[in-house]
């Protein structure tokens, strides 16, 4: 069964969650450490860079398989077309809508999965998002998953970035620094290592994300210098200038980011988007820069790169 560009040929509906956290105390702890550097080294990150909530459903789409600054091109298409909206991609002709999208590469796909998305909600929903996001979290994920090129990584980019569930995303960044620490095993089940975050993350009991902290607080506290380290609760956070260096920049707070959600959601916002930083900044494919990282002090010193 093919059903998304990111699925390698894997059956979604075959996954089953058999990681059993509670033989793993000392795996949660070590996300929750890991969790918290970031935190404390890169702030806040206010990912998705989006202007509504379809856009962001739009952006999951076109991400795959393709860097971040070709789906802005694409997108800026839509946008400039007037067509980033349901009813835009509704009446726009195939033809144009693939013209639109060529930037973000497997365009005919694209806008044949787009024009797919939009005639299921049509038919199911009315064409009204809202309807469709009204739907208990288990019984959504398992809708997206039955549409055609959404897979694990897309639907779950979907129900955190847009529709503010709390499920966490697993991409090949989290893969990669999850795996140069030990936490998971290349062949780790998509599921599993989500199931391992989640639960590590609502055991949160240290710092911004610890619950009960009212978002608008987290807000103001949160957006004044994001960069700035905060005091190191694993040892010391990479200093200022080491991270400006290397180009970590958060994203402009946008619609999509400000949306209301729980603070377990923004936690796993935060956390994936953190992820996200250090492994385009630090974590990268064939040498890593872990002596400039601030996961650095969590790799015995023979063993950093
Ligand atoms: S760069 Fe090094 S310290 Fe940073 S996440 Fe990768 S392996 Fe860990």
């Amino acid at each position: 069964m093919t059903k998304g560009l990111e699925q390698n040929g894997k059956s979604n509906t075959q996954i089953r969650y058999t990681y059993d956290m509670a033989t793993q105390p000392a795996l949660a702890e070590k996300i929750r450490q890991i969790f918290r550097m970031l935190d404390a080294s890169l702030g806040q990150q206010h990912w998705w860079p989006a202007g509504s909530a379809f856009e962001v459903v739009v952006g999951a789409y076109l991400t795959q398989n393709t860097t971040w600054a070709n789906v802005e091109r694409a997108i800026g298409n839509l946008r400039e077309a007037g067509v980033l909206s349901v009813s835009g991609i509704r009446d726009t002709p195939a033809a144009e809508l693939e013209g639109m999208l060529r930037p973000a590469g497997y365009f005919r796909q694209k806008a044949a999965r787009l024009k797919q998305f939009v005639a299921y909600l049509d038919s199911k929903y009315a064409g009204s998002l809202d309807a469709l996001f009204a739907r208990p979290t288990e019984a959504l994920r398992d809708e997206l998953l039955g549409l055609p090129g959404i897979g694990p990584e897309t639907a779950d980019s979907i129900l955190l970035y847009a529709a503010n569930r709390e499920v966490f995303v697993v991409d090949a960044y989290t893969r990669r620094v999850f795996e140069r620490h030990g936490l998971t095993e290349a062949d780790a089940r998509y599921d599993d290592i989500r199931l391992r975050v989640q639960e590590a993350l609502a055991g949160e009991t240290e710092g911004f994300y610890a619950g009960n902290t009212p978002a608008t607080a987290r807000a103001v506290s949160g957006s004044a210098n994001p960069l700035k380290p905060k005091e190191g609760l694993n040892g010391p956070p990479a200093d200022e200038t080491t991270i400006s260096a290397v180009g970590v920049v958060p994203h402009a707070p946008s619609a999509a980011s400000q949306m209301e959600r729980s603070e377990l959601s923004r936690r796993y916002n935060e956390f994936h988007a953190q992820i996200v930083q250090t492994a385009k900044h630090f974590c990268v494919k064939t040498t890593p820069k872990c002596d400039h990282c601030p996961l650095r002090t969590l790799l015995k010193p023979e063993s950093r790169s």
